[in-house]
């Protein structure tokens, strides 16, 4: 029976443990040491159809993967655990400028053919906006989509690791080193594997720089303030603010407000909360009481880019027996299952549904 290992535990490393954990000819060790996890630290936002960006097979990948989260649930469901962890929202899409706003719904109305999970995209009149969130003080147009969802990534995680435990599937929680890869093996942490899935998220370069390759992947840390509002959080819709920042009303009571993206502070995960005051002042159009409260918990991670921006996975070339995924950024919460499960896919050499060459490894992942 091969033994596989996959390190890191975050969106990514958890779905794709959790789906080899299912197949029963495999033996599945998952390691994580939880430092500064980018999937913890997550806003929770799924709403990749009104964005702007040209780049086709990040969309592809957003796209589908937003839509993979309902088959996801199912198949934990399937498996004995009804997950919270997922909700859809209605989801508020804020723009200062009108004609940005409807140059947005123009592109999410042709997006829709490929996304059921869009029935409806409409501009919010003034009082429109007033019944549902009386305080709201903006001037900017409002385009309402009932596409959008919330997640809570260290919740979902939490449920996929129960369940991989379930199938008797092993947890390290401790660091994880390669200490030597062959033609097909590979020793972490003086255990032998027969493949391994690398979903280490910010810290591939340092899980594979030992090992003569270079990795392109930069991080930038992210920073949201929770706030605990259980009525709010109820009635606000997901708002999504022009210009960097969000509020996000997850289901238990708690509204987060954020995130910041702060390029060259390495892996530092020190809680800043005046970078997240100008995120605070704009949440406050919608949500003055905001303004005079003190958050309950400031949320830091590390996010993980290449240079052009774009998210990878697959298998290294020069040993596919090691399958690799990063540059996730700030959408890897809407892709990272999807990843996760190409993965098990792939490393178990099942097929997989997205076309590989689009997010492929060996552009980001090359030898010294
Ligand atoms: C503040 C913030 C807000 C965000 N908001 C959103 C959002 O609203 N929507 C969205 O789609 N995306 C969002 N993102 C992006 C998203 O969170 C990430 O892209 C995604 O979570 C990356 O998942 P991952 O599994 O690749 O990496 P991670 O979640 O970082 O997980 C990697 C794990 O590997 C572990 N690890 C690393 N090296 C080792 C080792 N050697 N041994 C053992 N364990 C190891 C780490 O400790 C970590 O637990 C946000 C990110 C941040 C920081």
């Amino acid at each position: 029976m091969p033994k596989i290992a996959v390190i890191g535990g975050g969106i990514v490393g958890s779905t794709a443990a959790y789906y080899l954990s299912q197949k029963p000819d495999v033996r599945l060790t998952l390691f994580d040491d939880d430092q500064g996890q980018a999937t913890k630290a997550a806003a929770g936002i799924i709403c990749p159809w009104f964005s702007k960006r040209r780049n086709k097979a990040w969309y592809r990948l957003s796209n589908r993967g937003a839509h993979f989260y309902p088959e996801l649930l199912a198949d934990m469901a399937k498996h004995g655990l009804s997950s919270k962890a997922y909700e859809k929202k209605t989801t508020w899409i804020v723009k200062n400028k009108a004609k940005t706003a409807d140059d947005l719904i123009e592109i999410a109305k042709k997006r829709q053919v490929e996304a059921p999970l869009i029935q409806k995209i409409a501009k919010l009149t003034p009082q429109q906006i007033r019944d549902k969130v009386p305080q709201a003080q903006t001037q900017a147009t409002v385009i309402v989509t009932d596409a959008g969802a919330i997640v809570d990534g260290q919740a979902l995680c939490q449920d996929l690791q129960t369940l991989l435990q379930a199938q008797e599937g092993e947890i390290i929680r401790e660091r994880a080193q390669i200490e030597a890869i062959t033609d097909n093996s590979l020793t972490i942490n003086d255990r032998k594997f027969d493949a391994a899935i690398l979903a280490v998220g910010a810290w591939l370069p340092e899980l594979l720089q030992p090992h003569g390759y270079n990795v392109d992947v930069r991080l930038q840390k992210g920073q949201l303030a929770v706030y605990q509002d259980q009525s709010s959080s109820q009635d606000l819709p997901l708002i999504m603010l022009d210009g960097e920042g969000d509020i996000i009303p997850h289901h238990h009571g708690q509204i987060f407000i954020g995130a910041s993206h702060e390029d060259d502070m390495g892996f530092d995960l020190t809680a800043d909360p005046s970078v997240l005051a100008a995120i605070e002042k704009a949440a406050a159009d919608f949500l003055p009481a905001i303004e005079n409260r003190q958050a309950a918990e400031i949320k830091v991670g590390t996010r993980a880019y290449t240079s052009d921006y774009a998210p990878f996975f697959g298998q290294l070339a020069d040993h596919p027996h090691i399958a690799v995924a990063s540059g996730l950024g700030s959408s890897g919460l809407t892709s990272g299952p999807l990843i996760g499960k190409e993965l098990a896919q792939l490393i178990s050499g099942q097929p997989t549904e997205m076309t590989l060459a689009d997010y492929d490894v060996n552009r980001y992942v090359t030898k010294q």
